[in-house]
């Protein structure tokens, strides 16, 4: 005989009556995105780069909210669902990667926040979204690699320069890479929340192909 429920299922229904979770953008009980609400965030029209693609559009006003909670009211579990959403929007582009890469795993890093940053936050929400991302893949696919590209430099918001020009010499030289040499040869994914002229994820791009990276392109999560 089959039970009903599994234990699994009892605690996961435990847990929701204890802590209940509601959708940010309709409220109803037991998701914190339901599938409803996810499918009417306008998606992402404009392209940056050839290599930086995002998934919405930062002007709805839900997407907002949901990397505003992300970032600021320590809603870290917001970043799992994010990252799970990048790779289901994402599948196609990633499997023409993985005929790429002929079985290597593709690394996939997190755009670093500073020390300072992680320690006011508690965490990096690039790196939140970046372990919802490779959380739903096959094992072996890809590698989270969060420790490659260092942030050493505090830096104004991007979203708060409005200029192009000063917005790309903002990023100039804050990363640093640390073991370069794992990369040469490699195929690799970078993960940002937002994006907005691309300059942060091109900057990374820039030391990732000077370490001998393959190929790099960026997803971000809206733009
Ligand atoms: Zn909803």
């Amino acid at each position: 005989m089959k039970l009903p429920f599994n234990s699994l299922q009892i605690k996961n229904s435990l847990l929701d009556t204890l802590f209940p979770i509601y959708c940010l953008g309709c409220s109803v009980k037991g998701e914190i995105l339901c599938r409803d609400c996810t499918q009417k965030i306008r998606l992402a029209e404009r392209e940056t780069d050839r290599n930086i693609l995002a998934m919405f559009d930062y002007r709805d006003p839900l997407i907002k909210k949901v990397i505003w909670e992300l970032k600021y009211h320590h809603k870290r579990y917001l970043g799992g669902k994010l990252g799970q959403l990048l790779y289901e929007f994402f599948m196609e582009d990633i499997s023409e990667m993985k005929i790429d890469v002929s079985g290597r795993s593709i690394f996939v890093i997190p755009v670093p926040i500073s020390n300072k940053k992680t320690k006011i936050r508690g965490y990096n929400q690039a790196l939140t979204i970046a372990k919802g991302f490779c959380h739903p893949a096959p094992a072996g696919i890809f590698e989270l690699k969060d420790k490659i590209i260092i942030k050493k430099i505090e830096t104004l918001p991007q979203a708060r320069i409005t200029n192009r020009q000063q917005r790309l010499k903002n990023v100039r030289g804050i990363f640093e890479i640390k073991n370069g040499d794992i990369v040469k040869g490699r195929t690799i994914i970078i993960i940002d929340d937002v994006t907005t002229t691309g300059g942060t994820i091109s900057e990374i791009i820039k030391i990732l192909k000077k370490s001998g990276a393959k190929s790099v392109v960026g997803f971000a999560v809206a733009h």
